[in-house]
């Protein structure tokens, strides 16, 4: 067949076409009270999407009273826990049957690559809900040998109505890590997902009534964070709340928890995470590591690796080296499967990230590639690379979540242990060493919840996630989580 006769290839992957959407309530499809709607944007284009229902406190409240329905009256809480497991299963195995459909509504609501959704979003969404699922009837409490008469025991229970707010960086996965826990340790739920992507938790709760969750275990609200989240979180019905965003965010949220009715509080916050890079590392190892511990995901990671220490011997070749690769970086369409980094967000990340880079202009850092927007449409910027940067720069100091690395340098492992720690922030740290006494001396000294050494950005559901300082509070995933989600209750019994 000729070139001109031949029809164009079908693209592998297309934005699909979405229908305005409605709220999840009690196991309904529900416009909001107010009949108000908002836009969701494409980030590649600034286009509008589709219109979502703007939920506000009147939502939430009727989402919380199914929520509390279901939770003392339904089907519920009499299930067996394995019962409850297998129903996680089976969401679990309903998100994976729409798997690609799934990921390009993510790419599409949020702009990440396709191939990022693929081999990172989904599969790390699916090992969330199936870990959690085997959890659900192994949660056990323990017999304590009191003295005296009296038989003692502890069990776990579920808190009750749980408020979830999530952001809008990883938005599937997040919505895996509060709702698989708290499914699992028996709560029902109440879930506002971030104002810029709603999209990917509506069908998920589609799915979890389709796949046979009683009605109001699980409930949507979309809507702003000062309207519909501020009303989840200051709610007196509400018994816990978790929240993963913004450090300032977070204080607000723990607030209005605490104005209300000092309901439990989990947060996940910001970070401004030191990656070290000592002379004697494998090199070329460690610019891979730090080069996708920063630009992975637009750079809208909480742990991004955005204060990068490279050992001043060899400063300048991994400056060097690095730069170069970061050229190659494919920035562009997020449904084009070779695409490496699509747009910010939203316009709002967008000029937020722009100013980062005019500051560390301005402070006097050293703006090696990038710096600009990309094309004319839609929030796209180049990766950016600032060398010579110090610890006093605004670029050092604030959560950029772009795609601007800063590399600092240090002369020994005393002096970056002090300036890693030099930050009210401690989410994630990395340490790149051949040296096994370095790599524990400083994954012993760095104040994070997560290190990596010679690694970074490894996930597993099974290990424990969470910040020190002021980037969070409780741990997510593996056994840990199952604290989140629970409280304990000591029986004495007579005998
Ligand atoms: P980001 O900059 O990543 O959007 P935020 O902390 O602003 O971080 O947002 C994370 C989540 O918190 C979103 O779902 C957002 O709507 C919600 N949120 C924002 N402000 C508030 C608030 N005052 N109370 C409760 N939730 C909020």
């Amino acid at each position: 067949m000729s070139a001109t006769t031949a029809a164009a290839p079908k693209p592998k992957y297309a934005p699909p076409k979405v229908a305005d959407q409605k709220m999840f309530v009690g196991g309904k499809l529900v416009d909001a009270q107010s009949g108000k709607t908002f836009d969701t944007i494409n980030p590649s284009t600034g286009q509008v999407i589709c219109r979502v229902a703007e939920g506000d406190k009147a939502d939430v409240d009727l989402a919380v009273k199914a929520a509390r329905k279901a939770f003392e009256s339904g089907p519920w809480g009499k299930m067996n826990p394995s019962d409850r497991g297998r129903l996680i299963h089976k969401l679990a195995d309903a998100i994976e049957t729409h798997k690609d459909e799934l990921a390009a509504l993510e790419s599409l609501d949020n702009g990440k690559p396709i191939a990022d959704a693929l081999a990172a979003d989904l599969p790390l969404t699916l090992q969330c809900y199936r870990y959690y699922a085997g959890w659900a009837d192994k949660i056990t409490g323990q017999t304590i040998p009191v003295d005296g008469n009296y038989f003692c025991y502890t069990r776990h229970e579920p808190i009750g109505v749980v408020g979830q707010i999530i952001p809008w960086n990883f938005p599937l996965l997040m919505q895996a890590w509060k709702w698989a826990p708290a499914l699992a340790c028996g709560n029902t739920l109440v879930l506002k997902p971030a104002e810029q992507t709603p999209l990917t938790a509506l069908w998920v709760a589609r799915l979890a009534q389709e796949v046979g969750f009683p009605d109001g275990v699980v409930n949507v609200v979309p809507g702003y964070g000062p309207t519909a989240g501020a009303a989840l979180a200051s709610h007196l019905d509400v018994d816990k709340i978790a929240f993963t965003g913004e450090t300032t965010t977070g204080k607000i949220v723990m607030t209005a928890a605490a104005q209300s009715n000092l309901k439990r509080v989990s947060l996940e916050l910001g970070g401004k995470s030191p990656n070290v890079v000592f002379a004697d590392a494998d090199l070329d190892a460690a610019i891979e590591g730090a080069y996708f511990g920063l630009f992975f995901n637009q750079g809208q990671c909480c742990v991004a690796g955005s204060r990068l220490f490279v050992q001043e011997k060899v400063y300048d070749e991994f400056v060097h080296k690095m730069v170069a690769k970061t050229k190659g970086r494919k920035v562009g369409d997020p449904f084009d499967p070779a695409t490496e980094q699509g747009p910010q967000v939203s316009q709002e990340q967008f000029d937020r990230v722009m100013g980062y880079i005019d500051a560390g202009r301005n402070e006097g850092a050293k703006l090696l590639l990038g710096g600009n927007r990309v094309g004319q449409t839609g929030y796209f910027i180049e990766p950016t690379v600032f060398a010579d940067v110090r610890d006093e720069m605004t670029i050092a100091t604030e959560e950029i979540f772009g795609p601007v690395m800063n590399i600092l340098k240090f002369k020994d492992a005393d002096e970056v242990i002090e300036r890693g720690n030099r930050t009210f922030y401690g989410l994630a740290a990395a340490v790149w060493t051949r040296d096994v006494k370095k790599a524990i001396r400083l994954s012993n000294s760095l104040r994070a919840g997560t290190v990596w050494v010679n690694c970074y950005d490894v996930f597993d559901t099974a290990a424990p996630f969470g910040g020190f300082k002021m980037s969070g509070i409780g741990r997510e995933l593996g056994q840990y989580a199952l604290q989140l989600y629970t409280e304990v209750k000591t029986v004495y019994m007579a005998t």
